[in-house]
């Protein structure tokens, strides 16, 4: 990528190394990127900052639900199958000895499709349309550390570019820079151990199953042939994702309530089961497309307060990752819609309690949209954390089609707010009623 890698020509600069903007974002992956895109078309002066440089790699399922496919079209992006986009109908659930598809639900507010895209190609989409409504990008940018007035305000940031040390001052910084949280964790913002997190590990491999048009979820991983009396039931969920170009992701995802979480070696696990898998599926090591990769899930709002000193937390580094099904893509681009509405907001206000008011609207709106929601979101994991239970309701779930339907909108968060079915108010009264997570 090589637009408005440099500073532009206008910007201020300081000893040859300050650039200013309005709002400085910190990583450029969905939710920098939607943040970028957001803040731009309002005509704020953003600067992303990226540590590498597009397209580059994501340790990532690579599947979308429609959730996501409407926050790609929010964003101006042409998701048709013209464009590149593998589009799927559904989800297919494998688990309890049933396999059942799931057709994603007609909805006023989102579309019935799905899509599948390899995150090189997603991210670089995204981050090309934020540059494309006017925000800079600084590529192989890497952010240090952030740069505090003597109250203790973040003011801006430091960074590194190969051996150059660079600052960048803007009033507002958005940290986008992912499940590790460095830049919260530089500013004492810890992850709340209580809430929940996973760990999912991906491969590629060549397969003939790679033109899907259901997304695939395994409930049950056995170690083992499943009838065999020693098999034993794994701690955790799968997935194939085709990718329509000869290949398949496949992964496993690990909640940190399940006995085995950090206890269990999620490469073996992932090769144990696939093992298991029909040999003409192609998924052994001889097809594998390069290594197996991990990293964190984290879900639940697991670091607060999303809006501190002049930082907003969005998307991976604001926990935002939905506790029911693992997906965070859609919301790191939902929350970086929220942080630049809350920023656009704050910028037209003066500096001081005004400003901080408006920027206070941030957390206050990412409760509104998910806390109650990810608050039953925890109940959930802690629930399907015992494996009697998971086994329980695939057992005694999966056989009921409608009980299912109504599954599948409350796990992927698909339903419309008025004029919904019986289904939609249910949820929509379960959310009313549940206290949101702080
Ligand atoms: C194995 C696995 C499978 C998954 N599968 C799915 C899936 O199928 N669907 C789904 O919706 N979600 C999935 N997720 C979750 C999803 O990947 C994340 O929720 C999503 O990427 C979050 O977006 P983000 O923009 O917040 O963070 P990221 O995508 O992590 O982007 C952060 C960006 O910040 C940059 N950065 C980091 N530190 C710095 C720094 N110091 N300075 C500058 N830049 C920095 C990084 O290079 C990166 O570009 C999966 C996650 C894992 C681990």
């Amino acid at each position: 990528m090589t637009a408005s890698t440099e500073p532009r020509e206008d910007a201020p600069v300081e000893d040859g190394r300050v650039h200013d903007a309005q709002v400085i974002v910190i990583g450029a992956g969905p939710a920098g990127a939607a943040a970028g895109y957001w803040l731009a078309t309002a005509g704020v002066d953003v600067l992303l900052l990226e540590k590498s440089a597009f397209p580059r790699e994501k340790v990532c399922g690579d599947g979308l639900t429609p959730r996501g496919t409407r926050a790609l079209v929010e964003l101006g992006i042409d998701v048709s199958e013209q464009a590149g986009w593998l589009h799927n109908r559904g989800l297919r659930v494998i688990g309890g000895g049933m396999r059942l598809e799931l057709d994603w639900p007609e909805l006023a507010t989102y579309p019935n499709y799905g899509l599948v895209r390899p995150r090189s190609d997603l991210d670089q989409l995204l981050v090309r349309q934020a540059v494309r409504a006017g925000a800079r990008l600084h590529e192989r940018t890497g952010v240090t550390g952030p740069i505090r007035t003597p109250a203790g305000r973040v003011v801006g940031v430091t960074a590194k570019s190969g051996d150059q040390e660079l600052t960048y001052r803007a009033p507002i910084v958005l940290a986008c820079d992912g499940v590790s949280g460095r830049f919260a964790l530089s500013m004492g913002l810890e992850r709340n151990r209580k809430r929940p997190m996973g760990v999912a590990v991906r491969r590629y491999y060549r397969s003939p199953r790679h033109n899907d048009d259901y997304l695939e979820s395994w409930l049950e991983l056995w170690d083992g042939d499943p009838a065999a009396d020693d098999a034993k039931l794994l701690p955790g969920y799968g997935w194939i994702f085709g990718m329509g170009d000869g290949s398949v992701n496949v992964g496993l995802g690990v909640l940190n309530s399940s006995a085995g979480f950090q206890k269990t070696n999620y490469r073996t696990l992932l090769t144990s089961w696939l093992d298991n898998t029909p040999a003409d599926w192609g998924l052994r090591e001889e097809n594998a497309l390069g290594p197996t990769q991990g990293a964190g899930l984290p879900m639940g709002f697991n670091r607060t307060p999303h809006y501190r000193d002049g930082v907003l937390l969005v998307g991976d580094a604001g926990g935002s990752v939905n506790p029911f099904n693992g997906e965070g893509i859609p919301y790191a681009m939902e929350s970086g819609k929220l942080a630049a509405e809350a920023a656009v907001q704050a910028l037209a206000r003066p500096d001081g309690p005004q400003r901080e008011r408006a920027l206070a609207g941030y957390p206050a709106a990412m409760r509104a949209e998910w806390g109650a929601y990810f608050r039953l979101g925890g109940v959930f994991v802690k629930l399907i954390g015992n494996p009697k239970v998971m086994r329980a309701c695939t057992r005694h779930g999966l056989p009921h089609p409608r009980l299912m339907a109504f599954v599948l909108k409350l796990l992927a968060n698909l339903t419309d707010p008025a004029d919904g079915d019986a289904a939609d108010r249910l949820i929509n009264a379960l959310t009313r009623i549940t206290p949101a997570v702080r």
